[in-house]
């Protein structure tokens, strides 16, 4: 052999071995407008992402640690499987009833430096992507710890974000956080001047340039891994898929996921679209997740008085609590949800009476709960009856005696697997007993209306109590509005607690506290917000105090739908959604702008039908008049600093 052709095999050689031979495999959505490929690059593992062929994400790292080798580095490309995936399901709880979920498949098998295998399973549908990890067993090893990622996004330089950062941990009011309570920002750059050490939440929001949108976030996380998010940016542009820190949950548990092998990690989405429809209406975070369990009973949902939004912990007390039982029952809500020292404040054997008063009234109860534990300080009882499988179920088989149907559980410890088998634990056992659930204090919720028959929603978001608490988010308050459909609660269920109709958000609707929204934004929020059961912010005096079409609007508005249509909007500046219940539609639209917004919207779905507008009037008060909306359905708002409107 002449020295030519060695140095010219070697060369082959050297290419092989440094995977400079790149192999590029790629994927497309059943419409042909989504496309990812995937190559390894150096050895490392890297995947790309465009729609309609424009870049969306630039090559972003895969690949994994685990106590058992490697999977980031020296990766070899071993082969691939292409299939398709075609599922119909009916889901109640979210924001739309049937879904026909089509995507193609690309299962990539990759071989580590030992030799040792894992797979990537790509899922790519006309505006979303799925994928995950699946790890075999290797010989005898039949478990593993995941320890970190490098799998990443790297979205192209003119990338502008809508991020939430993620709080530090064992931090603010007795040391509860992380509680996805930071509110999201608008129209960041990415190379922030102050960096989240922590990083960000999922679900982050971004515009790829004036070309597309893209929504990352998580789904399918159960007590088999932690919680996820993502990291600050990187040096060289990257956000990564990062674990909880580990002073999480007291500093107890480990950060990183525990394997049985098999075994897969959750699925990572992204939404990609060159418009915002397809973003806030994705039922990704449910398609790609199966039920866990069968729901013991048909739970139902609806609305809820709470006394302790506004009234506050005085109203914690027998006398209040039948305020607030007469007031669902006036309302014909279903629910009074019992908040926090009701175990102190009542005691359990008075709460046995004003239970069955409720249930005489035909109000079913929500009782809260202090998920603690050893996790943090918030002091609130009752406290220590559902961090253990012995308390809890001891409790639970009281709670069903009473027939109390729901609780609220709040102040959980963070995102460590630790913390994902006590909810999954909770609930779990609250089905056995009957119970639906709701969790506040909290992280968000992956994929759970789907995975966990008896979930119902969880806060994660800064939420209605804030809006008691500070001035600054009554301020922003309308600007946060119009974020959430595109952002939070765009992935699951969000238990904001909110429609509030006092002036001043305080018990004697006077002086404190004053509301800097409108009364059409308050009844306009029932219905951009979703959650299968709402705990409205509606007081006693509320019955006599605000226009009687108000409360007849929140009477009727339904909590849960087949159907929403994005209709038009930008996160943080305005929005105008649409939702189905049953053959009739509630249309809502908020202005989160400091400025009067004229806009005219196409309701297609309305044309030719007669309907109520709930409007603001020029002071910020509310009007009602009967619209005739034409037969191209267009339909004129105008919506004041802080308003909003609903037309149904
Ligand atoms: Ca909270």
């Amino acid at each position: 052999m002449s020295i030519m052709k060695r140095s010219f095999l070697s060369f082959l050689l050297w290419l092989t071995f440094t995977g400079l031979f790149a192999q590029e495999v790629a994927v497309s959505s059943p419409d042909k407008q989504l496309r990812l490929s995937f190559q390894i690059s150096d050895g490392k593992p890297f995947y790309s992402v465009s729609y309609k062929g424009k870049p969306m994400l630039e090559n972003s790292p895969l690949g994994l640690t685990t106590n058992a080798g490697d999977f980031s580095s020296g990766m070899k490309y071993l082969g691939k499987t292409e299939g398709t995936v075609d599922k119909k399901y009916t889901q109640d709880r979210i924001k739309t009833a049937e879904v026909h979920y089509v995507a193609n498949k690309l299962s990539l098998d990759l071989e580590n430096a030992q030799g040792k295998k894992i797979t990537v399973v790509f899922q790519v549908s006309n505006n979303d992507i799925a994928f995950r990890y699946e790890l075999p067993s290797w010989k005898e090893t039949l478990a593993c710890v995941v320890e970190k990622e490098a799998t990443g996004f790297k979205f192209p330089a003119a990338t502008i974000t809508f991020l939430s950062t993620m709080m530090d941990p064992m931090a603010g009011w007795a040391r509860t956080t992380p509680s996805y309570e930071t509110p999201y920002v608008a129209d960041a750059p990415m190379r922030k001047e102050k960096p989240a050490k922590e990083g960000y939440i999922f679900p982050g929001l971004f515009g790829v340039g004036n070309t597309g949108w893209v929504l990352v976030s998580e789904t399918g996380v159960s007590s088999l891994y932690c919680a996820s998010h993502l990291s600050e940016l990187s040096e060289d542009g990257v956000y990564t898929v990062a674990y909880p820190n580990p002073k999480h949950n007291n500093g107890f548990g480990s950060t990183g996921a525990a394997l049985s092998l098999p075994g897969v990690t959750p699925w990572r989405t992204i939404t990609v679209s060159d418009n915002l429809k397809p973003i806030v209406e994705t039922t990704i975070p449910f398609s790609v997740v199966e039920p866990l369990y069968e729901a013991s009973q048909k739970y139902k949902y609806g609305k809820s008085t709470w006394s302790w939004i506004i009234w506050q912990d005085n109203s914690m007390n027998y006398a209040d609590q039948v305020k607030f039982i007469d007031l669902a029952a006036d309302l014909k809500y279903e629910y009074i949800l019992i908040d926090a020292l009701w175990d102190s404040n009542i005691g359990k054997e008075r709460m046995r009476e004003l239970i069955k008063y409720a249930q005489t009234k035909g109000v079913d109860v929500f009782l809260w709960y202090n998920s603690n534990g050893g996790f943090n300080d918030a002091p609130q009882g009752p406290r220590n009856k559902m961090n253990t499988s012995v308390a809890r179920k001891q409790e639970m088989k009281w709670l069903r005696e009473l027939g109390v149907k729901g609780l609220k559980v709040d102040f959980f410890g963070g995102d460590k697997q630790e913390t994902m088998r006590l909810y999954e634990d909770i609930l779990s056992d609250a089905n056995d007993y009957g119970l639906m659930i709701i969790f506040h204090g909290t992280t968000l919720p992956r994929g759970w209306e789907r995975m966990y028959p008896n979930f119902v929603g969880s806060e994660a978001v800064l939420a209605s109590e804030m809006l008691v608490f500070n001035e600054s988010t009554r301020k922003e308050e309308a600007y946060n509005a119009t974020l959430h459909p595109f952002i939070r609660n765009a992935v699951g269920s969000m238990e904001f607690g909110g429609t509030l109709l006092n002036k001043y958000l305080v018990k004697n609707n006077q002086a404190r506290n004053k509301r800097l929204t409108s009364d059409a934004f308050q009844l306009a929020t029932a219905v951009l917000f979703q959650n299968p059961v709402q705990m409205f912010g509606i007081t006693p005096n509320n019955l006599s105090d605000v226009p009687a079409f108000e409360i007849d609007f929140m009477k009727q508005v339904p909590t849960t739908w087949e159907e929403t249509a994005f209709i038009d909007g930008y996160p943080g500046k305005y929005v105008v959604l649409a939702r189905r219940s049953g053959d009739k539609w509630y249309v809502a639209a908020a202005n989160g702008e400091k400025q009067v917004k004229e806009l005219t919207v196409t309701l297609p779905m309305l044309a030719g039908r007669e309907l109520n507008q709930i409007y603001d009037k020029e002071g910020g008060d509310a009007a009602i008049q009967k619209i005739r909306v034409p037969k191209n359905g267009k339909v004129k708002l105008r919506l004041m600093p802080g308003g909003g409107a609903v037309i149904f």
